[in-house]
C-alpha cells in the first residue's frame, strides 16, 4: 500500500517545503520507501535537497506532465533522482509554471498527477509519496489534491490566517466531492512555534474550536529554530544538519504521528 500525502497551504513561507523534506526523510529513516515530488516551479524542495540549480535539470515533473498530456510513455527512470539520505525525488523547475498554463486546456486537466502517481504505484514499491505544493490554489495544487490520500496543512503559528484556511478547506472539500472521494485532511501542523510565547495553545484551541469535527491538529508542534531555517541552504535534512536539536526532535515526533495515522 502506498500513501500519497500532499503538503498544501496557499500562503507562502509557512513551512511546507521544510515539512515535506523532513517528514519524507523521517519516514525513510523509519525504513519506508519514500518518493518526494516537488510541485513548485520555484523548485524549493529540489534546492533544499542540494540541487542548487533546478533550472538546469533536464528531466523534471514538467517532463512527466508533458508526457501524460501527449499520451507518451513516462521517463520515470530518467526523472527520479536518488538522494543520499534515502529518499527519491522528482524535481521541479521554472518550466512547471509554463506547463501549468498549458494544463488549463488539457483534457482531464485536474487528473494529470493522478496518472503519474498511478504509473509510480504500478512500477515502484513506494510506501509514501509526499508532494510539496506551491503557494497557490492553482491547477498544480488541485492536481496534487486530486491524486492524494490526504493533505497536511502547515500553518505558521504566529499568524493563524483563519480566512486563508477557510478558502483552502473549501477547495479541499470541492476536490473531495468532485474528484477524489478518499481525500481527507491528515491534520493542521503548527510550525515556527515560539515556546517563549504562550499562544501555541491558544491557536491550537482556536483551530480545534473552528474546525474540530472536520480537522485534526497534530499534537507535534514544530518550534521556531534558526537551525531549521539554515537547512535549505545546506541541502540536507534537519536530522543530518542538527540531529540533536529541537527541530529534529519535533520532526521525528511528527513522523511517528503520521505513521500512527497509517
Ligand atoms: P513554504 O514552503 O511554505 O514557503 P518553507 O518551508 O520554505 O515554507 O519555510 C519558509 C521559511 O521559513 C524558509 O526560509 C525556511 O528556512 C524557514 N523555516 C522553516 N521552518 C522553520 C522553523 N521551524 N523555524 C525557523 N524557520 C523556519
Ligand atoms: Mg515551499
Amino acid at each position: 500500500m502506498c500513501k500519497v500525502i500532499s503538503i498544501a497551504n496557499q500562503k507562502g513561507g509557512v513551512g511546507k517545503t521544510t515539512t515535506a523534506v523532513n517528514l519524507g526523510i523521517g519516514l525513510a529513516a523509519e525504513g519506508n520507501k519514500v518518493l518526494l515530488i516537488d510541485s513548485d516551479p520555484q523548485g524549493s524542495m529540489t534546492i533544499s535537497l542540494g540541487y542548487k540549480e533546478p533550472d538546469s535539470i533536464e528531466y523534471t515533473l514538467s517532463t512527466l506532465l508533458t508526457e501524460v498530456m501527449e499520451e507518451r510513455k513516462l521517463s520515470l527512470t530518467e526523472t527520479i533522482i536518488r538522494h543520499d539520505e534515502g529518499v527519491d525525488l522528482i524535481p521541479a523547475n521554472i518550466e512547471l509554471s509554463a506547463l501549468e498554463i498549458n494544463l488549463v486546456n488539457a483534457m482531464s486537466r485536474e487528473l494529470m498527477f493522478r496518472s503519474i502517481v498511478e504509473y509510480l504505484k504500478a512500477e515502484y514499491d513506494y510506501k509514501y509519496i509526499i508532494i510539496d505544493c506551491q503557494p497557490s490554489l492553482g491547477m498544480l495544487t488541485i492536481n496534487a489534491l486530486a491524486c492524494a490520500d490526504s493533505v497536511l496543512i502547515p500553518v505558521q503559528a504566529a499568524y493563524l490566517p483563519v480566512k486563508g484556511l477557510e478558502q483552502l478547506i473549501k477547495t479541499i472539500g470541492r476536490v473531495k466531492r468532485r474528484l477524489n472521494k478518499k481525500l481527507w485532511i491528515e491534520g493542521i501542523l503548527l510550525t515556527m512555534v515560539d515556546s517563549r510565547i504562550n499562544y501555541a495553545k491558544d491557536i491550537s484551541r482556536l483551530v480545534v474550536d473552528t474546525y474540530s469535527d472536520q480537522i485534526g491538529v497534530f499534537k507535534t508542534l514544530i518550534p521556531v529554530s534558526v537551525r531549521a531555517s539554515e537547512i535549505s541552504a545546506e541541502g540536507s535534512s534537519i536530522y543530518q544538519y542538527d540531529p540533536r536539536g529541537k527541530a529534529a526532535a519535533a520532526y521525528r515526533t511528527l513522523t511517528e504521528e503520521v505513521i500512527s495515522h497509517a
